[in-house]
């Protein structure tokens, strides 16, 4: 395609998001009728998935219908997604492989021909285009290194080209980075921004003083959120999505609540099997409406959101849903009163061969438990890896003990969480 349809991708999406709800959810059960078929008739999985349910494609016609279909679990994708998942026909050579870095510690590979990556692109643009980023803004963003992307069609263009800061990097280092930098636009995880607050608070910088800046709702509680509008000025925007299915919901400057892209995804909040009336909470299960490379049906994100009935006083035709609250319980603070991101887990780990699962946990200042589940390439040299390289980043007065389980234990919302501190923070 070329990069003036890809244009068009966007203003179409841009578009779309001022149609009345109900003319929405029409494109939207098109494409899910479309998307339906497709997995059916090329994907083995699915095919196989809906034999089982006793479910023909034709018996679903709208977003309601989808409750026919079983889930699909987080580990079935991570078995299928690069096989039986894949359409037929799908060169691999030619698609994006992304992995996800998930708060679960299971690293699953996703894969998007190039049409529903622009299409992708084109959904998680709108919520930032909406929110004042322009087309030659001078946008920052915070990566961890494994998301360290190649230039997009638009970036090739000149346009919507982000200035790429690695997570790692010192606090400091990123200041000096930004200072010359003066972003118009600050993006990334909360916490890498939460941490950037704090040195700009403590320190004073008049070059960074974005106009905007986004988060990414791994976590963010009312503190966080005050403090970041405080330092910087601004009211940030908070964005919802994963790596499975990109950007699916966003703040507008009403903060009333997220706009579900419904124009892309289908969000389903189930709980006990049932769909939870608006205003209660639910597990949130998505069915994409693009990938026709790796079709998501009712996958179980196993993540909690809120449906909401309000409507958004910016008269956008996106419905709204609500986010329980996150924890900010995730940062470490060492000894030497460094403070580590909860992004650092997923990185660390990933390096360490043997790994299943993962969970950290700080007891004590210097003390921090790994619940580890082991999967096929474990050795003694993992145990001794994870210590060394933990130790490494975290400084040699921290005492790592790392204790083999089977089972990671779910948290009471259900989730799963790579990192929880048992320590308060002095920020
Ligand atoms: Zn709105």
């Amino acid at each position: 395609m070329g990069a003036i349809n890809k244009l068009r991708l966007l203003y179409q999406v841009r578009k779309n998001q001022w149609l009345k709800t109900s003319e929405l959810e029409e494109l939207q059960a098109k494409k899910l009728r479309a998307i339906i078929k497709h997995a059916y008739e090329n994907t083995e999985f699915y095919h196989r998935k809906f034999k089982d349910a006793g479910v023909r494609p034709d018996d679903i016609k709208t977003a309601e219908d989808l409750k026919k279909l079983p889930f699909t679990t987080k580990e079935e994708l991570r078995e299928h997604s690069t096989g039986s998942m894949l359409a037929r026909g799908v060169d691999l050579k030619r698609c994006l492989i992304t992995e996800t870095s998930g708060s679960t510690g299971i690293p699953t590979k996703i894969v998007y021909d190039e049409a529903a990556d622009d299409f992708s692109k084109a959904i998680n643009l709108r919520s930032y285009t909406e929110n004042g980023l322009c087309l030659r803004s001078k946008w920052a963003v915070f990566k961890d290194l494994h998301h360290f992307q190649k230039q997009q069609w638009f970036q090739k263009l000149g346009i919507f080209s982000p200035l790429q800061l690695s997570v790692f990097d010192t606090t400091d280092k990123q200041v000096s980075i930004l200072r010359e930098f003066k972003p118009d636009v600050l993006d990334g995880y909360t916490s890498s921004i939460r941490l950037l607050a704090k040195a700009v608070e403590e320190n004073g910088s008049e070059d960074i003083k974005p106009k905007a800046v986004f988060g990414t709702s791994e976590i963010l509680d009312d503190e966080m959120r005050r403090y970041i509008n405080s330092v910087f000025d601004v009211e940030m925007i908070d964005l919802f999505g994963c790596v499975e299915l990109n950007r699916t919901a966003w703040e507008c400057g009403e903060h009333v609540g997220y706009h579900i892209d419904i124009d892309a995804v289908i969000m389903e909040f189930v709980r006990e099997g049932e769909i939870v009336s608006a205003g209660e909470r639910g597990e949130i299960v998505y069915t994409g409406l693009y990938n026709y490379a790796m079709p998501l049906i009712r996958y179980a994100i196993e993540d909690i959101g809120v449906p909401s009935s309000e409507q958004c006083p910016c008269g956008r035709g996106l419905p709204l849903m609500k986010l329980i609250e996150g924890r900010s319980d995730s940062f470490m603070q060492v000894p030497d009163g460094r403070i580590f991101s909860p992004i650092i887990w997923t990185v660390i780990m990933r390096r360490v061969p043997g790994i299943g699962q993962f969970k950290a946990i700080q007891e004590r200042k210097d003390l921090i438990r790994i619940l580890l589940v082991r999967d096929d390439k474990f050795t003694q040299r993992t145990i001794d890896q994870t210590e060394h390289d933990i130790r490494e980043v975290m400084g040699e007065e921290v005492n790592v003990k790392v204790e083999l389980v089977d089972e990671i234990p779910k948290e009471k919302s259900g989730k799963i969480r790579a990192a929880v501190s048992k320590v308060n923070i002095r920020w």
